[in-house]
């Protein structure tokens, strides 16, 4: 089983191969530099700080030490995920980490707003929030789970593992 570092080191190899040909491919490929931006923005996240092996991060890990101090947020997801269990599927897995960090960030939104309205200041961000339009979306979901899919592969897991897995747990 690769170590972090090794894990980076691939993603990175793939992300510079990736890059040569998208300036060597550009005119002909017809993708914008904001896409091509969004897809490598959510691309290092998911190699250094959204990986597969936080399912670890009840022990050391490296994406978790890169969190620095809020590493510790991650320790649940450690416990509730058996390493290589459902964290390392190839479409539940990666959707698993986005919806823990959106329960957390919506956990910690709550209990600031509660504060914030203790002290008599109003929060209020939905108002403000605006969705990127679906092309960027789209682009920030390719990159992270391309990274993530990398991961698995590295790995040795391939698609046919999450069959195995619903079968398995079927049973
Ligand atoms: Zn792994």
């Amino acid at each position: 089983m690769p170590s972090g570092r090794v894990h980076e080191a691939i993603n990175l190899s793939v992300l510079g191969v990736a890059c040569v040909a998208y300036i060597a491919y550009k005119p002909s490929l017809g993708l914008s530099e904001p896409l091509a931006l969004a897809f490598a923005g959510s691309y290092l996240l998911g190699t250094f700080l959204v990986t597969p092996d936080l399912d670890l991060a009840e022990n050391r890990v490296r994406a978790k030490g890169r969190w620095g101090v809020v590493g510790f947020f991650w320790i649940p997801y450690g416990l509730m995920f058996a390493h290589r269990g459902l964290s390392h599927t190839w479409l539940a897995g990666p959707l698993t980490r986005v919806a823990y960090m959106g329960v957390v960030g919506f956990l910690l939104y709550g209990l600031a707003r509660a504060l914030l309205g203790y002290l008599g200041v109003h929060l209020e961000l939905g108002a403000h929030w605006q969705a990127p339009p679906s092309d960027v979306l789209w682009a920030l979901v390719l990159g992270y789970y391309t990274s993530q899919w990398l991961h698995l592969i590295a790995d040795g897991i391939w698609p046919d593992t999450d069959f195995r897995y619903a079968r398995r747990r079927r049973r």
